[in-house]
């Protein structure tokens, strides 16, 4: 009786973790996706009318922005897709020396692999957990999480310096004095809302300024990400090998780079790539013998 009380617990428990893991990827995925979508909509509507008047400069200014949101949603979408687990494996009676052994999924694994906690699986030349791809980022999907986190990076700044310059036009000064910092925090919107004489706080301006405070703590984090992923990659290195301090797989920073990126590489960060990687057939890869064994 008591074992089976214990099991049942166990289950609940594990149930429990799994719907909470479940609602923070929901919480993630479903935060990117309206902060894409909330700046993209206040840049072409609220702020580039307003600050670009000739139709030319509106023309570039709507290119750009749809050129990287179509690179960011794109990428988040492929990166999601192309999962690197590794499920099929076996318990080899002798493995090779630098081969893994898991006993969660009770299979051996190609070296540079890593069972996840979250995804419950091992995971080929595991790198992190990633809560807006709702997958890890490993061998197959680290050539779109590059071209994610750099253009998540690079729209927030982008889309910051446009907010700022719509707000300095139409609502308050951008400089630094303590009343332009007071008029650019929710304290201070509200006050011009309902007591400034002139009045000049509105809805249009409420969705710029949470905008902007969304891509401000979004850009810190993802160019930070993409900043130190893009230093693993030159240096060959995982997350675990980087705080291991292993080097053993460093082919070289060009070659490194290559084998990630391969056969398109600079194209992956200009458009969204569907296509396999032929890292999967190098040594951290897929393993053939496994096959039909
Ligand atoms: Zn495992
Ligand atoms: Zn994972």
């Amino acid at each position: 009786m008591k074992f089976v009380k214990r099991i049942s617990e166990d289950v609940t428990k594990t149930m429990t973790a799994k719907e909470n893991m479940g609602l923070i990827h929901v919480a993630c995925i479903g935060y990117f996706y309206m902060l894409a979508v909330s700046s993209l909509s206040s840049l072409l509507f609220i702020a580039f009318p307003a600050i670009y008047r000739d139709e030319e400069s509106y023309f570039f200014h709507m290119i750009c922005a749809m050129f990287i949101f179509i690179n960011m949603i794109g990428n988040q979408i492929l990166g999601a897709s192309y999962k690197s687990f590794y499920t099929n494996g076996l318990l080899l009676p002798n493995p090779p020396k630098s081969w893994i052994l898991c006993l969660s999924c009770q299979q051996h694994c190609p070296p540079r692999s890593h069972h996840c906690p979250v995804c419950r699986v091992c995971v080929l030349k595991r790198d992190h957990h990633c809560y807006f791809f709702k997958t890890c980022v490993g061998i197959r999907n680290l050539r779109y999480f590059l071209p994610y986190s750099f253009y998540v990076g690079f729209g927030s700044i982008y889309t910051i310096v446009q907010m700022l310059s719509y707000l300095n036009y139409s609502y308050y000064p951008v400089e630094a004095s303590f009343t332009s910092l007071f008029y650019y925090t929710y304290p201070g919107a509200l006050y011009s809302y309902f007591w400034s004489k002139e009045n000049l706080f509105n809805l249009n301006k409420f969705i710029c300024l949470t905008v902007t405070y969304g891509c401000g703590m979004t850009g810190f984090a993802s160019s930070f990400y993409f900043l130190s992923e893009l230093f693993l990659l030159i240096r060959g290195q995982t997350i675990y090998e980087f705080g291991k301090d292993i080097r053993r797989y460093n082919l070289g920073w060009w070659k490194n780079v290559r084998v990630v990126l391969w056969p398109w590489s600079i194209l992956y960060f200009l458009v969204p790539l569907p296509l396999p990687t032929r890292e999967i057939n190098a040594p951290w890869g897929i393993p053939k013998f496994v096959k039909g064994v």
